[in-house]
């Protein structure tokens, strides 16, 4: 069965996309712990991060760092943190977070809740930027 990352790749389930290329996808998270919390995902559904095969890795590591820049400069913050956990969507991703110290980066803080007016605006700002 496609994973629920492969069905907002497909369009299947919406979601506030920001970029994509041949083998990758980004889009907000719809629980995000910062503002600008993005997801960077390949488009071939891979459980693990490491047992993807080293040149999409090396894409979809590429791919990130275009998106966090544009994040970078959408959102006001010191650095765009990165962090893999994958213990709850089998599809392997990349967090990309603004922060501005290692508080910002710590997922059991409460979630951000952000009206779908709030996620377009923050979506639009980082596309603006790619
Ligand atoms: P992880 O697998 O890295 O532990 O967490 C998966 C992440 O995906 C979580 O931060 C969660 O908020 C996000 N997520 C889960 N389902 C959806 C969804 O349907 N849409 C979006 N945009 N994000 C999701």
């Amino acid at each position: 069965m496609a994973s629920i990352f492969s069905k907002i790749i497909t369009g299947e389930i919406p979601s506030y996309k920001v970029a994509e290329d041949a083998h990758n996808f980004a889009f907000l998270d719809i629980n995000p712990i910062a503002r600008g919390h993005v997801l960077a995902v390949p488009k071939t559904e891979t459980d693990y991060l490491f047992d993807i095969a080293d040149d999409r890795l090396s894409d979809l590591i590429l791919f990130s760092k275009r998106v966090a820049k544009a994040i970078k400069k959408a959102i006001p913050c010191k650095r765009i943190g990165i962090a893999t956990v994958g213990l709850e969507v089998p599809h392997a991703h990349i967090h990309l977070i603004p922060i501005n110290g290692i508080y910002d980066i710590d997922f059991n803080r409460p979630k951000l809740k952000l009206s779908p007016e709030e996620f377009r605006e923050i979506a639009e700002n980082i596309v603006q930027n790619l």
